[in-house]
């Protein structure tokens, strides 16, 4: 099998994605936190307009989904009474940031608000959909996560440093850090990095074209030793749900457990992250457990809700979580958008019925075919 094709844009509030149970919005919350009152009012609009459900996406946003085309000026009109709308289409999909949830230093997050607003500048309108940018200055925790230009801590300091470099330029403080991330953008631009499609990435791009010798530099970034698991984390909380997707139920239990002015940031990790909490309020959907054997498997929505899918995901990979032996990754197809690469085993649904890979993606060659998704037993493969 070869690997999918994939998209060239991502999709907003204001240009959902249409999937098999309606429309997907996704909200892309100002510095990756919302209230206590956005969160209600998010799990309202869920409730009301969509499935019920907020998914936590490996961007650092936040879905609904099963919205219908009558509802979604509603939903738009809702966003934007609770501060979660951009003005325009254009201006969501410039704001392609991620900022290191966990974050004591609050240099990071007045960062990357002036990030969000330069970006909003006529000479970045050309930048495609997918470029973005991943603010982690503090301790390499956003390691794994994608981005074109990455602000990152070094063991001296800050740097930054471009997607498919090994090393980046030091900076002296965070105006730098600014100043160095629009001139590696504008760099980006002008020497061709954008496709005729309007595609481009920059990893791609300095494969075949150096960094001048005034972006590029020679420091190694620091990284986290491994991705964050639930439960208490740098004095807070971590919370996990079922394949990153939060009932409103248990969004309005854990908005009940905030003080006032306490945010919840969301993570790239799927999780949801609360600075100060101690406890995490009492809803079966919410996993503080990292030994939860839920976290063991990943899902993509599967059938009924993509049109793509022949299988139904998340049912099968509820049932093999407590017999698997190790992370079990369970695709409705070979594009395997829940997670886009190798697993320790792979189930990926085709015509129906699903097949076997060990150690590889999706797309990759199997080692059982065939098998039937109501009866498959991993223990006998
Ligand atoms: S991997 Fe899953 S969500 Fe993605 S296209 Fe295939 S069935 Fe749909």
């Amino acid at each position: 099998m070869s690997a999918p094709e994939i998209k060239g844009w991502c999709p907003g509030a204001w240009r959902p994605m249409r999937s098999g149970d309606g429309l997907v919005v996704r909200v892309r919350p100002w510095l990756g936190q919302i209230d206590r009152a956005q969160a209600l009012g998010l799990a309202e609009l869920a409730e009301q307009h969509g499935s019920g459900v907020i998914d936590v996406t490996s961007r650092a946003n936040l879905q609904l989904r099963g919205i219908t085309d009558a509802a979604h000026p509603a939903v738009i009109a809702g966003l934007s009474a609770l501060g979660l709308l951009d003005e325009t289409p254009e201006a969501e999909a410039h704001r392609n940031i991620v900022l290191d949830p966990f974050r004591s230093d609050p240099a990071q997050a007045r960062l990357a608000a002036a990030l969000a607003e330069a970006l909003q500048g006529a000479e970045f309108t050309a930048l495609p959909n997918k470029f973005g940018f991943v603010v982690d200055a503090e301790a390499g925790r956003l390691a794994e996560i994608s981005g074109d230009i990455r602000i990152e801590a070094s063991a001296e300091g800050v740097i930054v440093r471009a997607d498919g470099c090994e090393t980046g330029r030091a900076v002296a403080d965070m105006n730098e850090a600014l100043g160095t991330a629009l001139a590696l953008t504008r760099w980006f631009i002008a020497s061709g990095g954008i496709g005729a499609d309007g595609r481009g990435r920059m990893a791609r791009h300095v494969a075949a074209h150096p960094l001048p010798a005034d972006l590029a530099g020679a420091v190694v970034p620091v990284q986290a030793p491994s991705a964050p698991n639930p439960g208490a984390l740098h004095d807070g909380l971590c919370l996990a749900a079922a394949f990153g997707q939060f009932s409103s139920d248990s969004l309005r239990a854990l908005a009940g457990a905030l003080d006032a002015g306490q945010p919840i940031r969301v993570t790239p990790f799927r999780m949801l992250f609360v600075p100060g909490l101690a406890q995490a309020p009492a809803h079966l959907d919410l996993i503080t457990d990292p030994a939860d054997p839920l976290l063991r498997v990943t899902a993509c929505p599967g059938a009924p809700f993509c049109p793509q899918a022949t299988i139904a995901t998340r049912p099968l990979a509820r049932r093999l979580a407590a017999v698997t032996p190790v992370p079990l990754h369970v695709s409705g197809c070979a594009k395997g958008c829940a997670l886009p690469g190798p697993a320790p085993l792979t189930l990926t649904g085709r015509m129906g019925k699903c097949d076997l890979v060990r150690d590889g993606a999706p797309w990759d060659e199997p080692a059982h075919r065939d098998l039937d998704p109501d009866t498959l037993d991993l223990r006998t493969l």
